[in-house]
């Protein structure tokens, strides 16, 4: 017998050579229906794999990110089976799980692929996987290995398995068809039911330029056909929301090659609407005891190799910038803390005057690769929503919270309800990659998960990926279509202030070094109003909106009365325009639901009568004829929900 340890810690009896899938057999019926993959002892193993001896095993289902990546990397073998047999002669490569999906990459030699072949090798994909063919492993030498592609001519697979070592070697056969594998499979082929080849991409095998190109062919399945219909919706949503569509879509910013790639231009709107995050975010931080500083774009190449900075950025960087008589080296501003630092060490500080919280919505510019470039998530300057606080390793605790309690204030005032929190840690075994000193680290790292605990986050800690230079806590949220994004980041830092020589009087009168904080709630705000856009489609919360509504006369007849409204609206600091043109009602209200306006106010003959409003909201729903004062405190009731105060 064998003792089989389980996650929740229960510890089952079973006969030496039990497999997986009857361990899930054991525990239920359904269970065993859905498992798809498991762990034993920290190895991936088959569910038909016999165990023989005693161990921790976990069972993955569809609902598991293993389990997804078993399925999916399971169907890159149906496809390369399927490639195989179409094209007579191409040579595989590798076959992956990635996170939406698999690929595979393969070189087609004389054939070659388009998207208008994907339905005949679908057909053949769901033909293979309705065959419910066993996935089976087994153990191969290194030279019946090396055999059997030398055989196929795989120049690829033979690079490969020269680089395995001889016992280390296992396939996995299905159906006709053999591939060299590591293993992590589903049980059958049958489980596929639903494939989708998602579209072709030229790759270098082993990523090098160098090396043969390929064609990676990329994919995805589902264990039902509902479940592939609901991703495709999701995708068709993605590309509406896409923000560079909608960024222009909706006036908010533009990119020009004259001024240059990865240079984005904010229109008036745009630029409106991120100065109303950026004076949401002030006044927040105000409350929080933050004080506004401002520094320039450029610094001297020393500030910038003093921070260490240089030896990052440098090389890769845009390139210093020199005077012409005096020959000195300037460099666009990479990050902002170097000056902060500077800042702080403008005069001497007393333990009783920290912390100092400065902060700053300081642009900086970092080059990157024109190829890299995308839309607002990825340009060569930005604005981050900046911050530093210096303080002493004992107020670190307090600061880390109310960091945390500024960090969930921005989330709760933009309607992002959900989100993770990973804690990094250093990596206990190897203490000399860190800067700073093991209390120093312990008490961090304490203070750190104390705030998470406290305020209640639900959040993961990583050891051994904290920076070199201090822990921290990064927030991931999770938008409207399930995609992740990393926003705001709380990283401790004792190395700047050690570079910057920075210090404070103690209570015992002799000079200590701060900690330093660096945190972004935002990250920056191009990136932030990119996520944004594509998380509520630019139906940005009302507060934030660059029009909240729209008046519509039905016609000329009456601009006045439609004009009076706009001025009532205006007085309750409502932000509303009118449209007044010699078109219909019906055409104006589709360009206002285009525009994404949150409220229409139609106006004509009975509203003027009786001084009402007859309002309609996006999207269609009739509030009927109200009142203007009903409408005025409708809104601001929305806001209030929304936009509490901090
Ligand atoms: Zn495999
Ligand atoms: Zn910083």
């Amino acid at each position: 017998m064998i003792k089989i340890t389980l996650p929740d810690g229960s510890v089952k009896e079973f006969e030496k050579n039990s497999t997986p899938m009857d361990v899930a057999m054991s525990i239920s019926q359904g269970l065993a229906r859905n498992v798809i993959s498991a762990n034993f002892n920290g190895r991936k193993v088959e569910v038909s794999t016999p165990l023989t001896t005693d161990g921790d095993l976990v069972l993955y289902t569809w609902n598991d990110d293993e389990g997804k990546k078993t399925f999916w990397h399971s169907t890159s073998h149906i496809m390369a089976q399927a490639l195989e047999e179409l094209y007579p002669g191409v040579n595989l490569t590798i076959g992956p799980a990635i996170d939406n999906g698999f690929y595979y990459d393969v070189d087609f030699g004389e054939h070659s692929i388009s998207e208008k072949d994907f339905p005949k090798i679908e057909a053949r994909m769901l033909e293979i996987a309705r065959g419910k063919h066993d996935f089976k492993m087994r153990e191969v030498s290194k030279a019946d290995a090396l055999d059997f592609y030398k055989q196929q001519e795989n120049p690829f697979k033979v690079e490969l398995i020269e680089n395995l070592e001889d016992g280390e070697i296992t396939f996995c056969d299905h159906d006709t068809f053999t591939d060299l594998c590591r293993g992590g499979h589903l049980p059958n082929t049958g489980v596929v039911k639903a494939v989708k080849l998602l579209s072709v991409a030229g790759a270098y095998w082993r990523g090098d330029e160098n090396k043969p190109q390929l064609t990676r062919v990329y994919g995805i399945s589902f264990p039902k056909q509902k479940d592939l219909k609901e991703y495709l919706e999701l995708l068709e949503e993605a590309k509406k929301r896409d923000h560079r569509k909608l960024g222009k879509e909706l006036e908010l910013f533009t990119f020009s090659q004259k001024v240059g790639q990865g240079l984005p231009l904010w229109l008036p709107k745009g630029a409106a609407l991120r100065e109303r995050l950026e004076n949401f975010l002030k006044k927040a931080q105000k409350k929080a005891g933050y004080e506004q500083v401002v520094s320039p774009h450029i610094g001297q190449k020393e500030l910038y190799v003093t921070s260490g900075h240089y030896a990052k950025y440098g090389e890769d960087s845009f390139q210093p910038i020199r005077t012409p008589k005096e020959d000195e080296e300037f460099l666009l501003k990479p990050m902002n803390c170097p000056h902060h630092c500077e800042i702080f060490n403008s005069r001497p500080w007393s333990y009783k005057e920290l912390p100092k919280r400065y902060a700053e919505f300081g642009t900086v510019f970092r080059y990157e690769q024109s190829g890299e470039l995308h839309g607002l998530t990825r340009v060569r300057g930005f604005t981050q929503d900046d911050a530093h606080i210096f303080c002493t390793p004992d107020q670190l605790d307090q600061e880390f919270k109310n960091v945390i309690d500024l960090v969930l204030y921005v989330f709760g005032s933009l309607g992002f309800e959900n989100f993770t929190a990973q804690v990094s840690l250093r990596d206990p075994e190897n203490p000399d990659k860190y800067i700073g000193s093991t209390e120093n680290w312990e008490k961090a790292e304490q203070a750190i998960i104390n705030a998470a605990k406290e305020k209640g986050l639900n959040f993961v800690i990583e050891t051994g990926e904290a920076a070199f230079y201090g822990p921290k806590l990064d927030f991931m949220v999770k938008d409207a279509l399930g995609r992740s994004w990393q926003l705001g980041t709380i990283q401790v830092d004792y190395n700047l202030p050690e570079r910057f020589d920075l210090s404070y009087i103690g209570s015992d009168d002799k000079h200590h070094r701060p900690v330093m904080i660096h945190r972004a709630p935002f990250g920056s705000m191009e990136r932030f109003v990119a996520i944004l856009l594509e998380h509520t489609a630019g139906n940005f919360p009302l507060w934030l909106m660059p029009e909240q509504a729209i008046i519509l006369s039905i016609s000329e007849k009456y601009e006045n009365y439609a004009q009076k409204v706009l001025n009532l609206l205006e007085n309750n600091e409502i932000r509303a325009l009118v449209d007044n043109r010699n078109e219909t009602i019906g055409k104006k209200i589709r360009e206002a639901e285009m525009n994404k306006i949150p409220y229409m106010i139609i106006v004509g003959e009975n509203e003027e009568k009786e001084g009402t409003i007859a309002v309609r909201k996006h999207g269609g729903e009739d509030l009927g004829s109200i009142k203007m004062e009903e409408f005025v405190n409708l809104i601001n009731s929305e806001i209030s929900r929304t936009l509490k105060s901090f």
